[in-house]
């Protein structure tokens, strides 16, 4: 079991106050707090080792270098890749599927089809829908139910030897469906597609094993799991990697220049033009490593009674309504107050001290899929409690007397 008040003295940020107001904090979703090992680990590199990387012969640069390789080794570890080179450090999970699709459009023909589903944020929408735009293929959309559940037989039927590719999120932010994603791999490998899987979510909660899972591309983001902003990771099979062209062109990816031609330089390298995020991509391999000394099944326990009791208290205020009861959901709960507008709730919440997000979570066809402008979304980690779900609670209660 955790020791939640052990966990959550590693956050400096949550002893403070806001508007008055102990701090609790709810956007999660939307990014995960530092701990203080992630925040030392940063003035670290900073004070100690800091060079260019893959460059230089003299010391400091080769001690940055073998920090950030060993740290590419480390989420080669996490995610259980085959190979370091598979792992690509990228600025986010939006940077990584843009790389895929922009690599997708030397592949595609007018009458192709790459498959999205009902349930994605916009990062997963629109750098598709450029993809089709550039090269005449059509983009499909796999529906879901009311429960925000992907409807797995209309997935089956879209399916066919057009698709080229489809592009899924492990788990929702808007709603925290957990989607079938072992099952969608599979079926998209029958029709010789190839799969992403948008694990920004995801990775919050779980660990995912890419060769079991089997999926061609797996992106995450850095500071949704306790890592910095600007920072993530995009897994690729080696044969994928070699397949797609480099998106950007500069220094790093090249093995040999010449003005007649250049020849690129191998993986992963090929696809990290340019100075990198150094820090980052070293403290990201620190937040794992936090992520993995806290335990994911204890993670997993602490957010499953968040989830339980948030929803179970939510419940009890009258005229609320929760969108997003998939039977596989992770510890977000997305819910309006009948006759008032998410955002009215959310600013007198804030004056408590209580961050949630407000609005359509990036994600606006699922808001038109339900007919309304937004959600407030409650998204818990694993270092927040049922106390803290009680404040909210009481909150919600008091800002409601107020609006009606
Ligand atoms: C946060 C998020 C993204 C975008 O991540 P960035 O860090 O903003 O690039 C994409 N997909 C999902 C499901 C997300 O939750």
């Amino acid at each position: 079991m955790l020791d939640i008040n052990k966990i959550r003295s590693d956050f400096p940020i949550l002893s403070q106050k806001v508007n008055g107001k102990p701090l609790v904090y709810f956007d999660n979703g939307a990014t995960s707090q530092k701990p203080q090992v992630v925040i030392d680990a940063i003035s670290k590199y900073y004070q100690e080792i800091n060079a260019n990387i893959h460059r230089g012969v003299h010391t400091l640069s080769q001690l940055a270098t073998d920090a950030y390789e060993i740290s590419r080794g480390k989420l080669q570890n996490h995610i259980n890749a085959k190979f370091a080179h598979e792992v690509l450090f990228t600025s986010g999970t939006t940077h990584g599927i843009n790389l895929v699709a922009n690599g997708f459009a030397s592949i595609l023909k007018p009458g192709d089809e790459v498959l999205v589903s009902a349930l994605e944020h916009h990062s997963n929408i629109v750098p598709w829908q450029m993809l089709c735009e550039k090269t005449g293929a059509t983009l499909r959309v796999i529906p879901m139910n009311e429960n925000g559940e992907l409807i797995m037989s209309e997935y089956d039927t879209l399916l066919s030897d057009k698709t080229k590719i489809v592009t899924v999120n492990h788990i929702s932010n808007a709603l925290g469906t957990v989607n079938p994603i072992k099952y969608m791999i599979d079926k998209a490998h029958e029709v010789g597609a190839a799969i992403l899987i948008d694990g920004a979510q995801a990775v919050p909660h779980l660990k995912p094993d890419v060769q079991e899972l089997d999926c061609d591309f797996y992106v995450f983001s850095g500071h949704k799991i306790c890592g910095p902003t600007g920072t993530g990771i995009l897994y690729g099979k080696e044969a994928w990697l070699n397949k797609l062209p480099p998106y950007q062109g500069g220094g790093e990816m090249i093995k040999e220049v010449t003005f007649e031609k250049t020849t690129y330089a191998e993986l992963p390298h090929k696809f990290e033009a340019g100075t990198p995020n150094i820090a980052g991509g070293i403290v990201l391999g620190t937040a794992v490593d936090y992520m993995n000394e806290v335990g994911f099944d204890n993670i997993q326990q602490q957010e499953k009674e968040l989830l339980e009791y948030g929803t179970k208290r939510l419940l009890e205020i009258e005229g609320l309504k929760i969108f997003g009861t998939a039977k596989e959901k992770t510890s977000v709960i997305s819910f309006n107050i009948e006759g008032i507008h998410p955002y009215d709730i959310g600013t007198i919440i804030d004056k408590l001290g209580i961050a949630v997000r407000t609005g359509h979570h990036c994600a606006q066809p699922i808001m038109d899929f339900f007919k309304i402008p937004g959600t407030l979304r409650a998204s818990f980690a694993f270092y927040n409690t049922k106390e803290e779900i009680d404040v909210m609670v009481e909150a919600i209660k008091k800002a409601q007397l107020m609006l009606s």
